[in-house]
């Protein structure tokens, strides 16, 4: 294992804008530099680098973080990989501690099923070229289907012969042990071989390591299913894996559009015919992970369906995720009777292309069409399809294009938009609800869409759900602490007797820290503050290195916007700029904290007229006059706040 004191140098040592310019073009602009994105598919550069924060940050994607980070994003490493390579790339000389006897074991066993993958690998492809089997039963059935040579051995197919254990006594020959057999997924339990008397896909991971087959019957046999799969291994999960893509990305970037089919070989006819940004699912109904994946590279998904409308509706479950990633997804129908594969054999090419651009159809438009066929003129069935319809709605993240989408379905619907607005805004309520109950996977992505929601709303002056609301805001005013905190934290105020910065936030929020909401802003206040009991300061690079992923993430995320404000304009509570915003923390400080007292003394005035409410209805006089009190002491408190504000005239 690499040492602590290794990894700090390395990470103290690396330079973000020297690191990132190894694999991005980079231009001076002010103080940053900039790019196009290598993460995601764009025009003009969003992708953008500061030295002085030592971070890189896309505006585009949202991707961001320090130097490891974007090694491991852009050359798919691991941790301690990263860390080699830049270690190698500064000369920096690695102290490796002694690493316990089993992680030494675990890290070697983990090499070994690599291995014992690609010796199996070899193992096929040979059985299909070189025995006469294979060639009989294997390449007979590719040439069949119409692959080329160049296409097999392009996607390392191979098969595996009846024999009942030629793998197995082959691997243990070489050195291998069965119990690494085993768990490579190569053994069934009865010592024998796990693929027999199959054609084997390789399946590879994004930097192109075998890390399962799956193997196709040749013979019909009911008793066994057409295809199996390696079974899931320590490197291998069927949900993070999308058939073809290691093969696809290059072209799924240059075009930022992924063709999704069901099986392998429709991957790989398309391939040959010369459409390569193809992958397939492989039978599973497709994964966030396998989302992510394609986002990545490109923006886009276009899903080829048969045209089964039963099969269609089924599948089409999946693909709200896709919506929820941010992506567009198309869907095209092939005529009847076709699959991929047996579409581009016959069209070609510039056929498949012509007719993909003739019918791909907006997912959302497609779904509410079919759906509305089905349902006809009954007015229940078509209040289930508006549901329905709904809740696709919810899920896409980026309010412009909702509106869009809600216009052209109520076209469709033949529905007054403001139901589908009401109905939609409804569903997101729920979904958000649902979502805060977990930490969101994206810190960044789902708090800019609460904000765009909340505006989209007020926009539409629809009634929302006013607690929700209230919720969310919330977050906003502790984060605009933490966001301070991290910039300026380590600032001192000109002629102040309470300095740092941090040290002013902290004092201050003493008597309000048990109502702080979020947990990962109340983990990072409390760090803050007992570092500071150990006089220690923490620098910004703190955070953005912390070993938390979740403060992590937050901290790039808080300092990539040091200017972010914000917008109290909406809250009817203006910010007052004067000053150049680096200039002007203590202010900034000073109101985002009286900001936040201000709600939670609002709430707890709201709870107490509730309890109030509730009181009299009981006719509790005694209790009453207490709450009275209490709302008074509360208002005086809410009083002395807004006088802190100046100039402000506060609406509540
Ligand atoms: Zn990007």
């Amino acid at each position: 294992m690499i040492s602590r004191k290794s990894i700090d140098e390395v990470i103290e040592r690396a330079r973000i804008e020297e690191v990132v310019q190894d694999f991005v073009n980079l231009k001076r602009r002010g103080g940053n530099l900039i790019g196009l994105c290598p993460f995601h598919h764009e025009k003009t550069p969003s992708f953008s680098v500061s030295p002085t924060r030592n971070i890189y940050k896309c505006f585009g994607c949202g991707k961001g973080g320090d130097s490891v980070k974007f090694v491991m994003e852009h050359e798919s490493y691991d941790f301690p990989e990263a860390i080699r390579y830049l270690a190698g790339k500064y000369g920096i000389q690695l102290e490796e501690t002694k690493q316990d006897a089993e992680s030494i074991l675990a890290e070697r066993e983990r090499e070994t099923i690599y291995k014992v993958l690609e010796f199996a690998w070899q193992f096929f492809k040979k059985q299909l070229f070189q025995t006469e089997e294979g060639q009989l039963a294997g390449l007979h059935y590719f040439k069949e289907r119409g692959f080329r040579t160049k296409t097999i051995e392009n996607f390392g197919l191979g098969y595996a012969s009846q024999s009942a254990d030629s793998l197995i006594s082959e691997a243990l020959k070489a050195g291998f042990t069965k119990d690494i057999l085993q768990r490579a997924g190569l053994m069934t339990q009865n010592e024998g071989d796990f693929f027999r008397h199959r054609v084997i896909f390789p399946i590879f991971n994004i930097s192109g390591k075998v890390i399962a087959f799956a193997g196709r019957q040749l013979l019909a046999n009911k008793r066994s299913p057409k295809y199996i799969n390696s079974p899931e291994t320590e490197i291998y999960q069927k949900r993070k894996v999308l058939y073809g893509l290691f093969h696809a990305k290059k072209a799924i970037r240059d075009e930022n559009n992924c063709f999704l089919v069901e099986g392998y070989t429709d991957v790989i006819s398309l391939h040959q015919a010369g459409i390569e940004n193809v992958v397939a699912s492989s039978g599973t109904s497709l994964t966030p992970d396998q989302i992510r994946l394609v986002r990545r590279y490109a923006s886009q998904i276009t899903v080829l369906y048969d045209s089964d409308v039963a099969g269609v509706k089924a599948a089409m479950r999946g693909l709200d995720l896709i919506l929820e990633e941010n992506m567009d997804v198309r869907i095209v129908l092939l005529p009847e009777g076709e699959d991929p594969d047996s579409f581009v054999q016959k069209s070609g090419m510039a056929g498949f292309n012509e007719y993909i651009k003739q019918n791909s159809k907006d997912f959302i438009l497609f779904k509410t069409s079919l759906l509305l066929k089905e349902a006809g003129n009954d007015p229940m069935q078509r209040a289930v399809v508006l549901k329905d319809v709904v809740e696709t709605l919810a899920h896409i993240t980026e309010s412009i294009k909702r509106s869009a989408f809600i216009t052209q379905c109520s076209h469709l619907l033949k529905m007054d938009e403001n139901i589908i607005i009401s109905a939609t805004n409804k569903a997101i309520d729920e979904f958000l609800r649902q979502k805060r109950q977990g930490i969101p996977r994206d810190i960044s992505q789902s708090e800019s869409e609460i904000q765009k929601q909340i505006f989209d709303r007020e926009a539409k002056n629809i009634d929302a759900n006013i607690i929700d609301y209230k919720a969310l805001i919330d977050e906003y005013q502790e984060r605009d602490i933490i966001r301070i905190l991290l910039n300026y934290g380590d600032k001192n105020i000109p002629d102040s007797t309470v300095n740092p910065l941090s040290r002013y936030i902290l004092v201050s929020l003493l008597d309000i820290m048990d109502e702080i909401q979020h947990p990962v802003y109340k983990k990072i206040l409390t760090e803050y503050q007992s570092l500071l009991e150990k006089d220690q300061l923490p620098r910004p690079e703190y955070f953005t290195n912390h070993p938390n992923r979740e403060i992590q993430v937050l901290a790039i995320e808080l300092l990539s916007f040091p200017y972010e404000y914000a917008s109290w304009e909406e809250h009817d509570i203006p910010m007052q700029i004067q000053l150049h915003p680096d200039d002007n923390f203590k202010k900034d400080a000073h109101n985002a904290i009286l900001r936040l007292k201000l709600k939670i003394i609002m709430d707890h005035i709201e709870k107490n007229q509730a309890r109030l409410a509730e009181l009299q209805a009981e006719g509790n006089d005694e209790e009453m006059i207490i709450h009275i009190r209490v709302h008074y002491d509360l208002l005086q408190m809410r009083e002395q706040i807004t006088s802190q504000f100046k100039n402000v005239v506060l609406k509540v």
